[in-house]
């Protein structure tokens, strides 16, 4: 039987760069992923995910942000593959919403490049936006998207061109961990190592229930939308992502146009969705759902709001306080755990890749991980 130093369950996006980081660190790994690599059932799929510096949710990840740029630059490098475009970004809303609020007190503290722009201004410079005449936007040059499938698929073969076993299709039924090693099981074969990284997504309340965590599970809507007049403003090179915080807790997102006339733009809500789970979740998209983020759109930016192309649901994992687990799981030593990323993981997925190798060779790791404690009180 083969041995193997670090078994890696679920490869999406976190666990795919935590086996890279480990095999590239000359660690013999396995990872087991439930289905099929780059799948669309998890939370790691849709075609884009924003990125951003200066942090609305809490100025403590910019550190982390800044070290992930470094890292999405060398994953391309290394991979051969564009994975992050950054187009700018702008965060809008009333100077008091969190939406704009957090994302200027992020930049003031870390001194990171930001501009204000007035209402007037924003009409201005980006005129497919509508804002309010009391709403501003802050405008962030570093923002822009990342390409989540692709990116799945560069950890992937990556990590295997390191030497790292990876078998899809081999959801883990149980696993234990005890002073010596850990064991995992499937269906059909029971697997040994001396340590288990467990990035289970949308399965923690499951796999990790040990936690003791309330993680909640939310089904979250992706809209691909056929611009009225055409692509041609929303191109990446004329439109840059956005978060428009309008009514108190609605912010509504948006992509330029990534993928030709048929792609459409992509536009979500940020929150709001359902709790659900990952086996029972509803993936129709629904007509009022439609009409709900379109009728949403057509006061702010009524070019996007077009005729519906096509949905995607996705699922986001929500800790009680947004902020994600990673550490050594409490009660066993060979364990190490990332989940709850509470919608917001995407654009850190290299840096925890390297914050898992850190924390399976070492047991610590030089990063700020102190908010991500999975024995906070919730
Ligand atoms: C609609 C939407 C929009 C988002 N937008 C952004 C954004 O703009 N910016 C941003 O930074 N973040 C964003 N996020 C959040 C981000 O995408 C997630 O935080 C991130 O993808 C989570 O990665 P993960 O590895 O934890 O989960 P996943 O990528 O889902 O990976 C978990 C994997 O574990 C596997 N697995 C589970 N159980 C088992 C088992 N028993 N055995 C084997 N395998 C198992 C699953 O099949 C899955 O492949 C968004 C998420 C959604 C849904």
């Amino acid at each position: 039987m083969a041995t193997y130093d670090v078994i890696v369950v679920g490869l999406g996006g976190m666990g795919s760069s935590a086996a890279y980081h480990l095999a590239a660190r000359g660690q013999r790994v396995l990872g087991l992923e439930r289905f099929g690599p780059a799948h669309d059932l998890g939370s790691s799929h849709g075609g884009s995910r924003i990125t951003r510096q200066s942090y609305f949710e809490d100025p403590a990840y910019v550190p982390l942000i800044l070290r992930a740029y470094e890292l999405w630059e060398k994953l391309e490098r290394d991979s051969d593959r564009s994975l992050m475009t950054l187009t700018g970004g702008l965060f809008i809303g009333d100077p008091s919403s969190v939406t704009v609020a957090g994302t200027l007190a992020s930049a003031l503290q870390w001194d990171l490049p930001h501009e204000m722009l007035s209402a007037a201004d924003l009409r201005r410079r980006f005129p497919l936006f509508r804002p309010a005449p009391h709403e501003v936007a802050l405008y962030e040059a570093n923002a822009g998207f990342l390409r989540p499938e692709e990116t799945v698929r560069a950890s992937l073969s990556l990590a295997a061109a390191s030497g790292a076993t990876l078998l899809f299709d081999s959801p883990v039924l149980s696993w234990s961990a005890g002073a010596s090693s850990v064991e995992v099981h499937t269906a059909t074969a029971t697997y040994s190592a001396g340590a288990l990284v467990v990035c289970p997504g949308a399965w923690a309340p499951t796999l990790l229930a040990d936690l003791g965590i309330p993680f909640a599970v939310e089904r979250q809507v992706q809209f691909f939308l056929d611009p009225i007049g055409g692509i041609e403003p929303f191109l990446p090179s004329a439109q840059p992502i956005f978060i428009w915080e309008g009514p108190p807790g609605t912010q509504v997102y948006g992509f330029p146009a990534l993928d030709g006339p048929s792609g459409g733009v992509k536009v979500a809500f940020f929150r709001r969705g359902r709790t659900t789970s990952p086996d029972a979740v509803d993936r129709t998209i629904h007509d009022e759902e439609i009409a709900f983020i379109t009728d949403h759109l057509s006061s702010r930016v009524p070019a996007a709001a077009g005729p519906f192309l096509r949905g995607k649901t996705c699922l986001y994992t929500n800790t009680p306080d947004e902020h994600f687990v990673i550490a050594r799981h409490p009660l066993h030593a060979r364990v190490t755990v990332a989940c709850g990323f509470s919608g917001h993981g995407f654009k850190f997925v290299p840096v925890v890749g390297e914050i898992l190798a850190d924390l399976t060779l070492t047991g610590t790791t030089p990063h700020p991980i102190g908010l991500f404690d999975p024995t906070r009180s919730f």
